[in-house]
């Protein structure tokens, strides 16, 4: 039974959907805490507030998961100072990836092929109903989700089914070392950025894949893997370098005016790719089905042996 605690004035300024969504799930389940910095679980019972901080003139607000021990539900303001930088942390990370093949093909009668499916599970982004601004840019109260926002910018296309063939996207390229996956994709001012996540991708993957030319459908959107797959936390230093070295610096998938986030963000993000399982397959058709994804074929590089 989930325990979110939803204050009336945070409830008034959140569409009912959302809201019917985050009180019964089942997704969102894990969260990270960001008074205590510690992981969450709505889906264990744990006592959780809802906690709406807004950006006043950004036409933005975040959606935060807290343990109700560390804060009560209410709606907060971030102060101009820390505006762009508590931006710059949302959906700069990639939380969490998932592969998925024979098990999609099998559902969408599709013949199988290798998908890196990258959630970014961070907080949920919103937009302001009562912020000032132009109100045919953005829809009050409408989602919006920076990494495939990011995607959709940079040559990633919409995508509404597994069965269409999604664009090559010579910009982004898929670096994969034994334990971990360097995702480097174009930024706004023309470098790259760089994003970095632990995965356990299976060898019959990594031969599908270099079968296929050294190509990958790469998806990228808010998917719920993280409660799909439930993947143990791992509060692990963020690495130091790229691998192989690269001279492009690290990065948040984010447009590149953004500052990149604070060291203290920069810690826990990671969590273990997993390998295929049938929730995570049926989270990602959800999402793709929902219009939340963007897709394209990158190229795969390897780096180090398998
Ligand atoms: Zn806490």
């Amino acid at each position: 039974m989930r325990d979110l605690r939803v204050d009336p004035t945070v409830a008034a300024l959140l569409p009912a959907d959302l809201l019917a969504a985050l009180r019964h799930g089942p997704h969102p389940s894990t969260y990270r805490c960001s008074v205590c910095e510690g992981e969450g679980d709505l889906a264990t019972g744990e006592a959780t507030s809802l906690v709406l901080r807004r950006y006043p003139h950004r036409l933005v607000r975040r959606v935060q998961l807290v343990h109700a021990e560390c804060a009560p539900s209410a709606v907060t303001v971030a102060p101009a100072a820390l505006a762009d930088a508590e931006l710059a942390a949302s959906g700069s990370s990639i939380v969490y990836a998932d592969l998925l093949g024979i098990g999609t093909a099998a559902l969408t009668g599709c013949r199988p092929q290798p998908l890196l499916a990258v959630d970014d599970d961070d907080d949920l982004m919103t937009t302001d109903p009562r912020a000032p601004g132009d109100p045919g840019r953005l829809r009050p109260g409408e989602l919006i989700d920076p990494a495939v926002s990011h995607a959709l910018a940079t040559g990633l296309a919409l995508h509404a089914s597994l069965r269409a063939d999604p664009p090559f996207v010579a910009g982004w390229t898929v670096r994969i070392g034994p334990a971990l996956l360097d995702l480097v994709h174009p930024r706004a001012d023309g470098r790259q950025g760089i994003e970095r996540l632990s995965h356990t991708i299976p060898v019959e993957w990594r031969a599908a894949v270099r079968a296929a030319g050294n190509q990958v459908t790469l998806l990228v959107g808010r998917m719920g893997l993280s409660t799909a797959v439930r993947s143990p936390y791992l509060p692990a230093p963020r690495p130091r370098s790229p691998i192989p070295p690269s001279p492009a610096s690290p990065s948040p998938m984010s447009p590149g005016h953004r500052p990149a986030p604070a060291p203290a963000a920069w810690h826990a993000r990671p969590r273990v790719a997993s390998a295929t399982s049938p929730a995570a397959t049926f989270a990602v058709l959800s999402a793709v089905s929902a219009g939340r994804v963007a897709a394209g074929r990158v190229t795969v590089t390897w780096a180090g042996p398998d």
